[in-house]
């Protein structure tokens, strides 16, 4: 099972992310329908942002991955910029022009935790999406956020809180608030 003309990799991650046009969307839509191989290569994609899509859809601004998703689009050769931000913290990111995506390591004692959960929160803290059940690697204490970039690249500077919480039997427990102040990038010359 081959194919003569296959999606590249960083078409397939632009379209599981929804980042590709919709004209475009269309034509990769037409070409996967009548190809198994591609077909194949989405869903290996698929499983390893272990079903995360529908988050996307619903939110439309990030996802939350997998550290192999992660890694299969840095051997595809995207251009990622990273930050790590520990439970409290705050710091200052922006996205360029030629980046294909900001990840942010989220770091939180994670040990035990069966579920988790992440609340992006409106200025004033009150709540206004929340992923349920996200990927995360209870054992480097990371999640893995990966904002819209097409949606980031439009966005004037602001302020953006997430919060994490663990959901067990015994309820729900906050473990760490974090945030982003972003501001779009000064390209050179300009
Ligand atoms: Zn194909």
């Amino acid at each position: 099972m081959t194919c003569e003309n296959p999606i590249g990799f960083e078409t397939l991650v632009a379209y599981w992310l929804g980042e590709v046009p919709e004209k475009r969307e269309a034509m990769l839509e037409e070409h996967l329908l009548s190809c198994a191989y591609c077909t194949g290569r989405l869903e290996g994609l698929a499983a390893l942002a272990s079903g995360v899509r529908a988050a996307v859809k619903d939110g439309k601004v990030s996802m939350v991955v997998s550290e192999p998703f992660v890694e299969a689009m840095k051997q595809a050769g995207l251009c990622l910029r990273e930050y790590r931000l520990e439970p409290g913290g705050s710091l200052n990111c922006t996205i360029r022009a030629e980046d294909d995506a900001v990840i942010s390591r989220i770091r939180a004692p994670l040990a035990g935790v069966k579920r988790l959960d992440v609340v992006r929160m409106r200025g004033g803290g009150e709540p206004e999406v929340r992923f349920a059940d996200v990927p995360f690697d209870a054992e480097t204490g990371e999640v893995l956020m990966i904002p819209s970039a097409a949606w980031l690249k439009t966005m004037p500077a602001f302020t953006m809180r997430m919060r994490l919480i663990a959901v067990g039997e015994a309820g729900e427990k906050q473990i760490g608030d974090y945030t982003f102040n972003h501001s779009p990038s000064r390209e050179p010359g300009s």
